[in-house]
């Protein structure tokens, strides 16, 4: 049967799939980056990954259509060339042809939040739509924008950062350089930062017991904790501002909000569609952006990845 092959190259894990030519994932797996390493070696790894994943279903390997790889950092797609990565100290390596000379298949690297965006499209949340923008909650803000088919790259690999775009001049320091980036207050890591200063007030709160993250500031904002509330408030607010400002931009049939927290589901999601019907731009006007929850959670990654082919 033909089949292709999905990996998630992290800077703790490297993640793969095998899934049918729809993203059906037939089995996931995942061994150790094991950084720091060399290029040549991360590219040993994958293989190793690709070549048990693929005894373990009873497949051969030849009968792989393709392997596309999600990778860190920014990609030249037309020749699967990582530009720059910093975790994995990756400088102009030419990893699709570090793994085609190791597998003898084709190989297809995008950027990793690309590659879950191009996953959500084209088996999830935006399945259906001709253009969808994914924007990623978690320890930082990522996201991809596939238009009319394409992933928008720039001419640089470096497109989509919708983590880094101001929404506040002069505000908090951002680990890019700018100040103010609507990750410093629409991430994860903000969000928890977010809770943190507010509890310095109120040692009452229900947050001081128990680990902090983002579900369970959620979880006690909906079991009635007022600080708790408060917090969430503000963080759906910064959201608001934020998606409808990106939605301002490209106009997408679908703007899907990945990440864990999106399984917060309508507790996250109405709010954003509520502000945006009321001061997005195009209001009132014609067909308007539907915003949505992710679908493939997870898998995004290396669904999209094993569906990289299907970008040529
Ligand atoms: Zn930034």
């Amino acid at each position: 049967m033909r089949y292709c092959i999905g990996i998630d190259l992290g800077g703790t894990n490297i993640a793969g799939g095998l899934a049918d030519l729809e993203g059906r994932l037939l089995l996931t797996d995942s061994i150790p980056t094991g950084l720091p390493c060399t290029a040549d070696t991360i590219a040993d790894r994958i293989a190793m990954l690709c070549r048990a994943m693929v005894q373990k279903a009873g497949l051969e390997l030849k009968d792989a259509a393709w392997v596309g790889v999600g990778a860190p950092g920014s990609v030249d797609t037309a020749t699967g060339t990582v530009l720059y990565a910093n975790n994995l100290e990756f400088h102009n390596t030419p990893l699709a042809d570090l793994l085609t000379q190791r597998l003898g298949r084709p190989v297809f690297v995008d950027n990793d939040a690309n590659a879950a965006a191009w996953g959500e499209y084209c088996a999830g949340a935006g399945k259906g739509s001709r253009s969808m923008v994914m924007v990623t909650l978690g320890t930082g803000v990522g996201g991809g924008v596939v238009l009319d088919g394409h992933v928008l790259t720039g001419c640089n690999g470096a497109a989509a950062e919708l983590g880094h775009f101001v929404i506040q001049q002069d505000g908090l320091e951002c680990n890019c350089g700018l100040r103010g980036c609507f990750e410093q207050y629409g991430s994860v890591t903000a969000l928890i930062q977010q809770a943190r200063a507010a509890m310095a007030d109120h040692p009452e709160s229900a947050l001081w017991t128990g680990e902090l993250n983002g579900k369970r500031i959620f979880d006690a904002a909906q079991a009635g904790d007022a600080v708790a509330r408060q917090v969430v408030d503000t963080y759906i607010g910064y959201l608001c501002v934020g998606v409808t400002s990106i939605i301002n931009i490209f106009q997408p049939e679908i703007l899907c909000i990945g990440g864990g927290i999106s399984r917060q589901g309508d507790v996250l999601i109405q709010p954003l569609r509520a502000y945006n019907a009321a001061h997005g731009y195009s209001r009132g006007t014609g067909p308007q952006t539907d915003i949505v929850a992710a679908r493939l959670f997870g898998d995004a990654g290396i669904i999209g990845a094993a569906l990289l082919g299907r970008t040529q």
